[in-house]
């Protein structure tokens, strides 16, 4: 991939324009400066405002597909050390991550589980029996049964680590153009043309980061790449009495749950609303959060007595195979990375250093076979 390696003269070209400002066009943008590349951003809404500022914070490794571990390893690993890479702890603190197994079926695929990873090589994922499980979680029910576990999987605030990529980029010397939708984008002369009301933009490469709305974008530059937009949904609860240290989901059940320090209680886990992106809108699913919230209690009879405060949702793009699109695309200078199905934000610090790899016409040091963005066509 041709790059220009040029300062930019005016704030309309540069060697590569990100189209999205969510963590991964932002992590992108940091990468890429970081490699000393000029990078605009450009983003129709306001940088984090959709997916990356309002999600779960969750840093997990625990759970993912196999084959999007070693990239979730990778960021871990980055994830330990975030002040390095943004100036900012974005909020991050190293817990352990439970998924509860109410019943044998479920304790049996946990074990199965983790004795696939071992074959494969991962050893951060362990089933413990209900003794350990209520030492780290006693006020869990007693009919629990163990858990899958991992040490050492976080979290972190989403909005203020989505703003600190941002910012470290742009203290770097990207350009973010925030209220600036792309609109239309054609190539002439090796260059990529980007129309939006507030002026066009030049570049050979562009990074299509755009999330929920990458599926549309893709087809604008001539990938047909499915996308399903959905609404995940969390809810917050007033403050309880410190009774869970560890961030816990469920076997065989949608949920994801965490304790703030301050008490409140943070309860997802997948399910889902209703999206339309584009009207920027979502629709909440009071059934299905019903249905969370009935999880949680059944795992701890506390939660019984906590009442809702805040229920909301993010617009979030979902492949059919539920892994996210990143690599090239079929015309030249264009990059996908996008789709992240509702486990994107811990993946961003590594992503964005694969993309930067991508532009500079690199080798990745991951495999990126399973996100090659031509893996749906009919022809493959
Ligand atoms: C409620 C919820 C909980 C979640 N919990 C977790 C979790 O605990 N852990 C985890 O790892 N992941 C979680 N996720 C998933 C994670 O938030 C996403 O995978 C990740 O934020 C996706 O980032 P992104 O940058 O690809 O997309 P986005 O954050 O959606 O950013 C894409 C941006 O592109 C912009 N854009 C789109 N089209 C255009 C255009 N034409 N022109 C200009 N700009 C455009 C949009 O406005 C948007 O800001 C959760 C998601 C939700 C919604």
């Amino acid at each position: 991939m041709r790059v220009l390696r040029k300062m930019m003269a005016l704030r309309n070209t540069a060697d590569a324009i990100v189209i999205g400002g969510g963590i991964h066009g932002c992590s992108a943008a940091l990468h890429l400066v970081l490699r000393k590349l000029s990078v605009i951003v450009l983003e129709k809404d306001y940088v984090g405002c959709h997916a990356s500022g309002v999600n779960a914070g969750g840093v997990r490794r625990l759970g993912r597909d196999f084959t999007e571990l070693p990239l979730a390893q990778a960021a871990w690993e980055m994830w330990q050390d975030m002040p390095a890479l943004v100036d900012d702890d974005c909020g991050y603190r190293q817990s352990r991550y439970l998924k509860v197994a109410r019943n044998d079926v479920q304790l049996e695929a946990a074990r199965a589980r983790v004795a696939e990873l071992n074959r494969r090589g991962f050893t951060h994922e362990e089933v413990i029996d209900r003794h350990i499980l209520r030492r780290l979680l006693p006020a869990c029910g007693s009919h629990c049964l163990g858990a899958l576990h991992v040490e050492g999987d976080g979290a972190a605030l989403p909005f203020r680590t989505t703003q600190a990529f941002k910012r470290r980029a742009e203290v770097l010397g990207a350009y973010f153009s925030e209220q600036t939708p792309v609109n239309r984008v054609t190539r002439r002369k090796s260059l990529w043309h980007v129309t939006t009301p507030c002026g066009n933009f030049e570049a050979p490469v562009l990074i299509n980061a755009a999330g929920a709305w990458g599926g549309n974008f893709a087809k604008k530059v001539g990938d047909d790449i499915p996308l399903e937009a959905h609404a995940p949904m969390l809810v917050s609860t007033q403050s309880l009495p410190a009774f869970a240290e560890p961030i816990v989901g469920a076997l065989g059940a949608a949920l994801s749950f965490k304790q703030f320090p301050n008490g409140t209680v943070l309860i997802g886990g997948g399910v889902c609303g209703e999206a339309f992106p584009s009207e920027n809108r979502t629709r909440l699913d009071i059934a299905g959060l019903e249905r969370v919230l009935n999880t949680a209690r059944d795992i701890f009879p506390i939660i019984s007595k906590a009442q809702v405060n805040r229920a909301w949702a993010g617009i979030e793009g979902y492949t059919p195979d539920q892994l996210p699109v990143i690599g090239r695309g079929g015309a030249p200078g264009i990059l996908h990375a996008f789709g992240f199905s509702a486990h994107g934000f811990q993946l961003a610090p590594a992503v964005g250093g694969v993309v930067a790899a991508l532009v500079m016409d690199e080798t990745p040091n991951l495999s990126l076979h399973s996100f090659s963005p031509d893996r749906f066509s009919s022809s493959k």
